[in-house]
């Protein structure tokens, strides 16, 4: 689960990191008196509007405005609550403004990066720094890799005082910086702990001329696996921001994840599901989603699923790939006609089934009337469900 900026501050700064003084307002009204009641706290006239989206780039998509006085920042709220807001993370589409976060203008002397994520590869948390703030890190990699400073932390130990400081000391910063910006690393490495979090990625976290270290941004994003073991965490989701179809499978207990491309995926198992989406790659398609029914998927469940998959409109054509071990064919089979005959179908389907009660599902399908292409085995299946997408015959 992404939690947005201002909720990962409100976690950061329990844990003890600064972070600047700020108000969330969901409304004009809101973002006004929260720019009044932050420059009276901070009896500073700079104040930045930021836009609460579940993406980052907002700064140069027009989603942050560093703006002087309570008039022009309700000018900036009214500019940028409601805005179809576009960065490179939205996708083209966008996302719409439905909340904002006021907060104290700094004066900043340099823009770092910290982050805290899992590193597959040595199986530890690794912490980042990087004198690179501002700029998408992944640019920093390709283009200076030297400039990231990574430290895999023991989890047996934690983040230990002089490991933090041996990496900020990395960026030669002097004192007191050094000093601070260690202790932010820490805290940045707690807080991923607690809240067992998949993500904790500050950027920019800032110097100022006094030397003080604060987070300016803050990317949490919360590992739903542990989700049971933070009872209080539904509170932060924030529904508007969910794709609809992945809510619904979510509840329903499968998987389904969209894609960009026009081939909806029918498959159990997260395997099989991802090799079928090789395959339709293999043979020039781009599938529409990746989903796993799971393996005890029961007929209402497949229903669902064929439905989530309808319900996207780009799809052009459905390849249901599945190997029926627990989730038994002639139930698949039950299912894909139950969600057909309801909703209906606009699109080509076609279908590979393999074994448990294969021949039963086979003949469920075949009596069901539907009109369904057959794939004789997984490349077929894919070949014939990327020929459909694109209008041709299989
Ligand atoms: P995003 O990463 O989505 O673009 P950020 O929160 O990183 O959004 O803000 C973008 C830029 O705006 C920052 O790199 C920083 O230069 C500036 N900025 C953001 N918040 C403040 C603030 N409170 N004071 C001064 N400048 C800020
Ligand atoms: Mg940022």
């Amino acid at each position: 689960m992404k939690l947005h900026e201002h909720q990962g501050k409100d976690l950061l700064r329990k844990a003890g990191v600064p972070v600047p003084v700020g108000r969330v307002a969901f409304s004009v009204e809101e973002a006004e008196a929260a720019a009044r009641a932050v420059i009276e706290e901070t009896k500073n006239e700079t104040v930045v509007v930021k836009a609460q989206i579940h993406a980052g780039g907002r700064g140069k998509g027009g989603g942050v405005k560093v703006v002087r006085g309570v008039a022009e920042a309700r000018a900036a709220a009214e500019k940028i609550l409601g805005m179809t807001l576009v960065t490179h993370q939205t996708g083209p589409e966008g996302k719409v403004v439905r909340r904002l976060l006021v907060e104290q203008g700094l004066d900043i002397a340099r823009e770092l990066y910290a982050s805290v994520v899992p590193d597959r590869e040595r199986r530890r948390v690794v912490v980042m720094l990087s004198s690179e703030g501002g700029m998408e890190i992944e640019e920093v990699a390709r283009r200076s890799p030297e400039k990231i400073l990574t430290r895999a932390i023991d989890p047996a130990y934690g983040m230990r005082p002089f490991e933090a400081r041996d990496l900020a000391y990395g960026l030669g910063l002097g004192e007191p910086a050094t000093g601070k910006l260690a202790r932010v690393l820490q805290a940045l490495y707690r807080v991923f702990v607690a809240e067992d979090c998949a993500l904790v990625e500050v950027n920019p976290l800032v110097v100022l001329r006094s030397g003080d270290v604060l987070a300016l941004d803050a990317k949490v994003n919360l590992d739903d696996n542990a989700a049971y073991r933070h009872k209080d965490r539904e509170a932060l989701a924030d529904p508007t921001e969910e794709d609809p179809a992945e809510a619904a499978a979510r509840a329903a207990g499968f998987s389904y994840i969209r894609m960009h491309g026009d081939i909806g995926c029918m498959v159990n198992g997260a395997g099989l599901a991802m090799a079928t989406m090789d395959i339709l790659k293999h043979h020039g398609g781009e599938p529409a989603n990746f989903l796993d029914v799971g393996g005890g998927a029961s007929k209402d469940q497949v229903a669902l699923a064929f439905k989530v998959i309808l319900s996207d409109p780009s799809v052009k054509a459905i390849f249901v790939n599945i190997f029926g071990g627990i989730l038994k064919c002639d139930v698949l089979a039950e299912g894909v006609i139950a969600a057909v005959q309801e909703a209906g179908i606009r699109v080509p389907l076609v279908v590979r089934l393999e074994g448990t009660n294969v021949e039963r599902g086979r003949q469920l399908l075949a009596d069901s009337g539907l009109s369904i292409v057959v794939g004789q085995d997984m490349d077929d299946g894919a070949r014939k469900a990327v020929a459909l997408a694109r209008g041709q015959g299989a």
